[in-house]
């Protein structure tokens, strides 16, 4: 699921999720781009459009309505609106500011969304020649190459392989989800040109597993039950334990354009982390002597904030860690989709390590087998 692909979790995947929940299957059209030639997957209408816009503007073209009407009418915009995970009215406005024609204004006059916005308008003609390049062969190769080591065979088919959407979001984002990767155009610009395909490499990597984990569950469940809220946090604490395994120690590097920004993410993922671990082993084992323990969370993100950060990067990331030093990772990945077995291969590989971090205690794991009975398909 996230943004700088760490952040991905954030705003804008709970809103698509939102939009699937809403809309039921507005995502299925785009899973199915299933015969893939590159210019299939590759989607940069939503991008092409906003510049329109900014040149609509720019012209003093009134309301520049039919421009609007476009960009709105791409696919990711569709999306995002029936979602509500944009709000066009703002959108409107900032984008009018950063593009007038005669207006000089000082960077400081300017809002974080208005100075993302100016990156676009200051990198114009760079994002432009990114956009040729995503339509040449290249991006799907370079991520599936950076992708599968992470992936078992089975996933790993064009079938599966989500469409990429690019858009001007307004800010670092980038989110994969149901068969989808939606990616800010500057974000996603600035990391391929350090590593070519790492961002979509790792939203397609939710992408796909979130389709798997989909499949791997019993049909008719209640997704509204409090303890499948807490199979989906788990869920979502294994994505990003795996998926920044993709791309967090090259981003990590000096060098890499998010350099900054991840140092000061990851900066205590482990006493945060070791934390969040024991917390949520003790859920686990109240869970298993009463059923009215997870009823006090409100809901996914009432537990997702109680338990993690970031969207389950904290613990994730550092689990994972845990995991790929003890070469315990390939273990999990046979069963990549299973959070489960998420968990049970970070204890081994924590077993394994000598005894420096905590591990899930026996009753944990016995809630955690009943929590696998009741909603996965055997
Ligand atoms: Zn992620």
């Amino acid at each position: 699921m996230c943004c700088m692909p760490f952040i991905h979790t954030s705003e804008i995947t709970m809103l698509l999720i939102r939009a699937i929940s809403v809309t039921g299957l507005v995502f299925l059209t785009y899973c199915s781009f299933g015969q893939t030639t590159q210019t299939s997957k590759v989607n940069t209408s939503a991008a092409e459009a906003y510049f329109k816009v900014a040149d609509a503007i720019k012209s003093g073209d009134g309301e520049e309505t039919t421009a609007w009407q476009v960009l709105f009418g791409t696919p990711v915009y569709q999306m995002m609106i029936v979602g509500r995970a944009i709000d066009t009215i703002a959108l409107k406005a900032e984008m009018r500011h950063v593009f007038a024609p005669s207006t000089s204004f000082s960077q400081a006059e300017l809002s974080a969304k208005e100075l993302y916005h100016k990156s676009y308008k200051d990198n114009r003609s760079q994002l432009e020649n990114y956009i040729a390049v995503l339509h040449r062969p290249g991006i799907i190769d370079s991520a599936k190459a950076l992708l599968y080591p992470f992936l078992p065979v089975r996933l790993q088919s064009d079938s599966l392989f989500p469409a990429l959407f690019y858009l001007n979001y307004g800010a670092p984002e980038a989110t994969g989800y149901a068969g989808i990767v939606i990616n800010d155009l500057f974000h996603s610009f600035r990391i391929d040109n350090y590593k070519f395909g790492l961002l979509t490499a790792h939203e397609a990597f939710h992408s796909i597993v979130s389709v798997a984990f989909q499949h791997a569950l019993k049909k008719n469940i209640n997704y509204n039950a409090a303890d499948f809220n807490l199979l989906y946090f788990l869920q979502n604490v294994s994505e990003e334990g795996v998926a920044d395994m993709i791309d967090k120690s090259l981003l990590s590097k000096k060098g890499s354009p998010v350099y900054d920004e991840v140092k000061q993410l990851t900066s205590n993922d482990e006493i945060l982390s070791i934390q969040y671990i024991k917390s949520i082993d003790s859920l686990l084992k109240l869970s298993l002597t009463s059923e009215h323990v997870l009823q006090q969370y409100n809901g996914f993100s009432d537990l997702a904030n109680s338990f993690g950060k970031n969207g389950g990067h904290i613990p994730g990331r550092f689990m994972g860690t845990v995991m790929q030093k003890e070469k315990l990772l390939p273990k999990h990945i046979i069963a990549v989709e299973d959070p489960i077995s998420f968990i049970l291969t970070y204890n081994e590989a924590a077993k394994k390590n000598g005894g420096k971090y905590p591990v899930f205690s026996k009753e944990s794991i016995e809630y955690l087998q009943k929590l696998k009975a009741k909603y996965w398909q055997e």
